[in-house]
């Protein structure tokens, strides 16, 4: 992946670096356009050979990363496609063909940083911490054929304390095995130095010395993409498709898709639990909780129940005369309490027109 700002020289590297020519048909927004302009995320794929090994590269690309008046949270287009591939290929390594599992998932993202500036901005802080638990970040320090030899020293070393004031987590190039010979253990130290690499891109090939070569033809001189003297493309272009491809690889796979998939197995977990414990409660709620005995209470309750299963017993053995008893005491109530509110049930329609009597009185 190439993230930074537009107008770095993204597009221009990926040719230079895979020699192909892919952004062609790209349609470059004006500054009206991009005010409002979201991050988009294009992908084109290249076939490269490397040392009789074919490869097949995905390159994606963030048109529109930085470019809007307010680019807050703008890295967040970014986070989600990283983490839509994390997700896909949990779900393929979940599924049933899982030897057969295409995979998406970033490898690596190449950071581009202003050549312009003091250092990072607040912008490139932002991204890259909050990426660096999801990818391995590659930081680049672009165009650098616009900064003197010195220049470039003092920004690398000015951006790499910056990296570690920060907190930010940059992919981190293994240690070399003490068992290598000292030309290794040299190279190993130099690309170490390195970070961020800082690079040149070109799009056209010139004459140098008598060879032809991709580089820049200014009215002083020519910048060779691929001289060491000149830059690092060389250095990055090996560390890429040579020898770091298989540990950024191993990095995405053990450390941050683990990341993911914890996170993921974690929340499933949270919610079979609350599921499960949802669950739990409602059954035990009607039958398993004991409605607590509040002491003193039960004894009370218990004798209003006898008494009232004695006046329902007693009302059913005598029916016939208890109407006139209750028309008597439904008269004194009323008379007594001046149409107060009855509590007693309902009266019958004798009742009922003797209380109409008593309403027109
Ligand atoms: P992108 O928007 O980041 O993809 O940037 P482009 O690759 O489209 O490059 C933007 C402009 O910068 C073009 O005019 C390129 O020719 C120029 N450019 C690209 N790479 C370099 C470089 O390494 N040095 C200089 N000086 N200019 C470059």
């Amino acid at each position: 992946m190439v993230a930074g700002e537009s107008g770095l020289g993204k597009s221009t590297l990926v040719n230079s670096l895979f020699l192909t020519d892919l952004y062609k048909d790209r349609k470059l927004l004006n500054a009206e356009e991009r005010i409002t302009q979201t991050v988009e995320i294009t992908k084109h794929t290249v076939d490269i050979e490397e040392k009789g090994v074919k490869l097949k590269l995905t390159i994606v690309d963030t048109p529109g990363f930085g470019d809007a008046v307010n680019n807050t949270e703008c890295w967040k287009s970014v986070a989600d496609y990283i983490d839509q591939q994390f997700e896909q290929y949990f779900r393929d390594e979940s599924g049933l063909n899982r030897k057969n599992i295409q995979d998406n998932r970033v490898h690596c993202c190449l950071y581009f940083i202003s050549p312009f500036g003091h250092g990072l901005r607040p912008l490139d802080v932002e991204f890259m911490k909050a990426l660096h638990e999801k990818v391995n970040i590659v930081p680049i320090l672009a165009k650098a054929d616009t900064l003197t030899p010195s220049e470039v020293k003092k920004k690398k070393i000015k951006i790499r304390e910056e990296i570690e004031q920060y907190g930010i987590k940059i992919y981190q190039f293994p240690d070399c095995d003490s068992d290598e010979d000292e030309e290794f253990k040299q190279q190993d130290t130099e690309l170490k130095e390195s970070i961020p690499f800082a690079v040149i891109g070109s799009n056209t090939v010139v004459e140098a010395k008598g060879k032809r070569v991709r580089g820049r033809l200014y009215p002083w001189g020519i910048v060779e993409v691929e001289n060491s003297a000149h830059c690092d493309f060389v250095k990055l272009r090996n560390m890429l498709v040579r020898t770091h491809m298989q540990d950024l690889k191993d990095v995405t796979r053990e450390t941050h898709y683990e990341n993911y998939r914890a996170q993921c197995i974690q929340s499933m977990t949270r919610m079979v639990v609350k599921e499960r414990n949802r669950n739990k409660l409602t059954r035990e709620s009607g039958t398993d909780f004991p409605i607590p005995v509040v002491p003193g209470v039960g004894d009370e309750t218990e004798k209003l129940i006898r008494e009232k299963d004695e006046e329902v017993r007693h009302a059913d053995h005598e029916p016939d005369s208890h109407h006139p008893h209750d028309d008597h005491e439904h008269h004194e109530s009323e008379h007594n309490s001046e149409h107060t509110q009855h509590s007693e049930p309902p009266p019958g329609p004798e009742t009922h027109s003797d209380h109409m009597a008593d309403e027109a009185l």
